[in-house]
């Protein structure tokens, strides 16, 4: 299985798409969808049949949000009725304001006119992606079962353990569900473990109440460092003006295999589980009592 390659943006890419988006400042309405015939990611919410993009034609576009790895640009349809269209990135999913004088790259599947002259269009080589619009769209999957936003005011060990508390599953895993804490993947997850001083693999029931709280405090410190750095580019992401992140280059442990532990000096060992790497301090994250999942 080569699901370890899987990278997908996760929350402070997403939101630094988000501002990119919101610094445009497009308030005009809507004067024209085009969408390829291409299908982008097959799955149960994501079928063409729900995307839905028409409804979009008059609507007036207002702020722009995120919740979990999705965006979500709000509107007014032509009614004045609310109206949300979200887009989810997927692997390889970009958003950019174009001119329509510019020529349109290789896998736009996108595009929206707006009156005052700006486009925006969705560029994605992988398909991984999805688009959807609606007045539904906030009440409805993948948005309904996602957990709580880990940077909202009150996020706290004592929500993260209410998700993953009894749960059987390592703590990587968990936090990497949605359900317990949303906009979580795998590259957050290792770096909060390890600022955290948590084994990846530990049981999710064995953590003590001090450990979620731990953890909690290094998921926000890591999402917060992530955004600050315009987010991680390991291969295909890029923001709205189409720059890379430089988060990559401030990651503590994930990517870095063999090398020095930053904080103690041991090699940082990798592992593989459930089909997704990840990497560890085997002495700053020992769990010596309690038992590995398997
Ligand atoms: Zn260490």
């Amino acid at each position: 299985m080569v699901v370890a390659a899987r990278r997908m943006p996760e929350l402070p890419e997403v939101e630094s798409v988000r501002r990119g988006l919101a610094e445009a400042g497009i308030r005009s309405p809507i004067t024209k969808v085009w969408r390829s015939k291409l299908d982008l990611r097959v799955g149960e919410h994501w079928q063409r049949k729900h995307e839905n993009l028409r409804c979009l034609v008059g609507a007036t576009p207002g702020e722009v949000d995120r919740r979990g790895k999705y965006l979500l640009w709000h509107m007014s349809d032509r009614h004045g009725a609310p109206l949300v269209l979200l887009i989810h990135l997927g692997m390889s999913g970009r958003c950019g304001i174009a001119l329509p004088e510019q020529p349109k790259v290789d896998h736009t599947h996108l595009v929206i006119d707006f009156e005052e002259g700006r486009q925006l269009r969705f560029v994605d080589p992988r398909r991984f992606g999805g688009l959807r619009a609606g007045p539904d769209v906030l009440t409805s999957e993948p948005l309904a079962s996602l957990g709580p936003e880990p940077l909202q005011p009150d996020f706290d060990g004592r929500m993260l353990a209410a998700g993953l508390g009894h749960s059987t599953r390592a703590l990587r895993d968990g936090l990497l569900d949605q359900t317990a804490v949303a906009g979580v993947g795998n590259i957050y997850a290792i770096e909060a473990l390890f600022e955290a001083r948590l084994h990846p693999l530990l049981e999710c029931a064995r953590l003590q109440p001090s450990a979620w709280q731990r953890l909690a405090l290094a998921l926000r410190a890591a999402l917060l460092r992530g955004i600050d750095n315009g987010g991680t580019t390991l291969k295909d992401f890029r923001n709205v003006t189409g720059e890379v992140g430089r988060n990559q280059d401030d990651l503590r442990v994930y990517g870095r295999g063999g090398q020095p532990c930053p904080a103690c000096g041991a090699a940082l060992r990798e592992f593989s589980h459930q089909g997704r790497g990840g990497v560890f301090c085997p002495r700053c994250q020992a769990k010596p009592r309690a038992r590995k999942v398997g």
